[in-house]
């Protein structure tokens, strides 16, 4: 490398692709790392166009107090006397902190120690929440641990790929493109079902399209076990030695979807698909299960979670080159986040509200007390705040205001808050107006530290510009907050290194060894070996000394971290969306993302590059659902559903299943005044993770 090249990873999706960011004179490239194990030096469009993002339009420079520019001191000492102040008026349980799977490990660290072990208050949750706090809790329900079994070469060395809920060639685009040459290269070996309501891009590849209803994932998957145990495709050696609850969940699986001419009516696809999935997973012993949004953002996406590593615990196939369940965020760093407690149900370093678990961590952080239970989920956190029983809340780079449910009242809640902090990059996204103090953060290019992709590799995010005017990064900005609180002890770092080294040695603190995660080996990297550290996959404790090459892989010894060590089946019964279709709103309204945009278009939607792919919001619709309707292609058409309108251009699309629309995520009022689709969705949540049900709102469609 020379000087003026730049090792970093990409900010946006959970592949985190390495890339290289070159500046000849006022001149940056960027480019895919062909050094990095995540993408090999491929990139997608987005990561493609990085380069076209970094001007400082839109940017928030300095600290404002109710729309007052100021400086940092007097922004550190208002924002640290107001927060005391409504600790001491109404309680710790007052103050909120809702943050961001963009931010740093770094920074996540401190914003999370800082409220569970100062404040003494676990309300601080993620925008990953919205993401993969589905996956988080079926993890734990059967594994013991939050914990993802599979790497990214399994997706090159399994027979069978099975993508469930995702349009992996948009949401994902390099993981697709790693799968799509690895189907080549094996002259199509290398099976591919995609079980998804849309036919989308990600279909290229499918040999097998199971159009399903969404919400009825669980019914598929249970129907795929029972099919298992009656064609003698289970592996009881496995079940006997490393798992337990077997039996109570194949009688759910039978009592539930036992038929298969009932599950493909139920699912709404053919009897011959569904026999042909069974048979194609039935038949081979190499099957990686990826799934994505379609199954987390559900009312009931931790069941579907577990139904899905059912299957795989019955068949042995975890633990094994080639195969298990495959959970792929869709946040750059919500793995980080995982990591170090970012979530309001966990503390760092994957250990949760038991007393052994909090002795832990308020020793080692010798702190003056420690949160005592779990915090409020993200939706439960905004609905505490419209009631007023949250006085002050701190967000932290994301953007509620379009990206959680029922988004207007979101706006509602904050209008009533009484402290509204917010720092972040840009100046004006649609949650800022409603911010008190306004604090300036440094963005990606700018900032120093490390997040974690999909398959549980930490690679260093690396700084190569010089951050304008006062921004900060996020981790100074919470730690000043406080030092300025009186909190002078635990939060004096002088650099994302120290962070980085305090919570790889919290990581490797023993706990009777029932935990996964452990960095502790790099707990003692110098100042320049932080710098210069390489991507890192973390493994089981069992392998910190080893090398890279023959790391083991997790539950390859067959035990688990539960107390028993063996996994749990967990039995689980379908359960409908919480909403259902009806006279009044006779559709149901699916929501995701596109190919060439991110999250709410702050960064992606700066390039003409990117909005020439799709310009505009739009709603997929069926030719016969469109007819239906009245409904031509290309007119704008008002969605309605029971909370809100919006409006957006119709898209005639034989892709989309009959009954069924899309529309996506992104738009925000800077591009597209009625279009924030976030505001037709409830807040319906699942009973374990609190993930929003963004997958199924039933909707009117009219011409506008
Ligand atoms: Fe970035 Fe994801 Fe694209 Fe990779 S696949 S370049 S991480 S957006």
């Amino acid at each position: 490398m020379t000087d003026s090249t730049t090792q970093t990873t990409c900010p946006y999706c959970g592949v985190g692709c390495g890339v290289v960011a070159t500046q000849e004179g006022d001149k940056i490239t960027v480019k895919g790392d062909k050094t990095h194990p995540a993408n090999f030096g491929r990139l997608c469009s987005k990561g493609a166009a990085l380069a076209e993002t970094l001007d400082l339009e839109g940017r928030l420079l300095h600290p404002e107090i109710y729309g007052q520019v100021t400086d940092w001191e007097t922004a550190l000492n208002t924002t640290a006397t107001a927060l005391n102040d409504i600790i001491q008026k109404y309680g710790n349980s007052a103050i909120g902190f809702y943050v961001s799977g963009q931010l740093l490990t770094e920074d996540y660290y401190v914003a999370n120690k800082l409220m569970k072990g100062y404040i003494g208050t676990a309300n601080i949750d993620s925008n990953s929440r919205l993401c993969m706090a589905s996956s988080v809790a079926g993890h734990k329900r059967a594994f013991g641990s939050d914990t993802v079994p599979v790497d990214y070469s399994d997706l090159e060395k399994a027979d069978l790929i099975v993508i469930v809920g995702s349009n992996l060639a948009w949401c994902h685009p390099v993981l697709f493109q790693r799968i799509s040459a690895a189907r080549q290269q094996r002259n199509d070996k290398l099976k591919i079902v995609v079980i998804d309501p849309r036919r989308t891009a990600t279909c290229d590849i499918a040999d097998l399209h199971l159009p399903i209803k969404t919400g009825v994932d669980v019914t598929l998957f249970n129907g795929l076990l029972h099919h298992l145990r009656a064609h003698d495709h289970l592996d009881y050696r496995f079940i006997e030695q490393s798992t337990q609850g077997f039996a109570n969940a194949l009688q759910t699986a039978k009592e539930t979807a036992n038929s298969i001419p009932a599950i493909a009516q139920h699912c709404g696809v053919s009897e011959a698909d569904i026999i042909e999935f069974y048979r194609l997973f039935a038949r081979t012993e190499k099957v990686v299960t990826l799934y994505s949004q379609g199954v987390n953002q559900s009312s009931s996406g931790t069941d579907k979670v577990n139904s899905i590593i059912n299957c795989h615990l019955a068949t042995g196939r975890i633990g094994r080159v080639g195969m298990g369940p495959f959970s792929i965020t869709g946040q750059p760093n919500a793995m980080g986040g995982r990591e170090v407690g970012a979530l309001a149900n966990q503390l760092a370093a994957h250990l949760d509200f038991e007393p052994e678990h909090q002795a832990i961590v308020q020793n080692y952080w010798q702190s003056p007390t420690i949160a005592l239970q779990a915090g409020l989920k993200a939706v439960d956190m905004f609905e505490a705040i419209e009631k007023g029983d949250i006085k002050a809340v701190w967000i932290m780079a994301t953007n509620p205001v379009v990206s959680l449910p029922n988004a207007e009242r979101i706006k509602t809640a904050l209008a009533r808050c009484e402290l509204v902090i917010i720092s972040d990059c840009v100046r004006n996204n649609d949650t800022v107006p409603y911010a008190h103090i306004l604090l300036p953060a440094q963005t990606w290019g700018e900032k120093e530290g490390t997040v974690t992709n999909s398959e549980r590799r930490i690679s260093r995010q690396r700084a190569f510009l010089t951050a304008p005017a006062d921004a900060k990064p996020d981790w100074w900005i919470i730690s000043q907050v406080a030092q300025h609180m009186g909190y002078q002890y635990g939060f004096n770092y002088q650099s994302p290194a120290d962070i980085f080294r305090e919570y790889a040695g919290l990581s490797g603190i023993e706990n009777n060894g029932h935990r996964d995660f452990d960095i502790s080996i790099l707990s003692q990297l110098s100042d320049a070996e932080y710098q210069t550290l390489t991507p890192y996959q973390w493994s089981p404790r069992s392998a910190l000394q080893t090398t890279a090459e023959n790391r083991p892989r997790f539950f390859a010894d067959g035990r688990f971290y539960t107390l028993s060590g063996k996994a749990n089946f967990v039995p689980v019964r379908p359960i409908a969306p919480k909403s259902e279709s009806n006279s009044t709103f006779p559709l149901i309204l699916n929501t995701g993302r596109i190919r060439d945009q991110w999250h709410t278009m702050t960064r992606t939607g700066k390039t003409p590059r990117l909005l020439s792919h799709i310009s505009e919001p739009f709603v997929d619709i069926h030719p016969e659902d469109a007819q239906a309707f009245d409904i031509k292609d290309n007119e704008l058409v008002c969605l309605n559903s029971a909370l809100q309108q919006i409006i957006v251009r119709a898209k005639l699309s034989e892709g989309q299943k009959r009954g069924y629309l899309f529309s996506p995520m992104h738009w925000n009022a800077q591009f597209s005044a009625q279009a924030r689709v976030g505001t037709l969705i409830a807040s319906h949540t699942d009973p374990y993770s609190g993930q929003p049900e963004f997958k199924h709102t039933p909707v009117a469609v009219s011409r506008y």
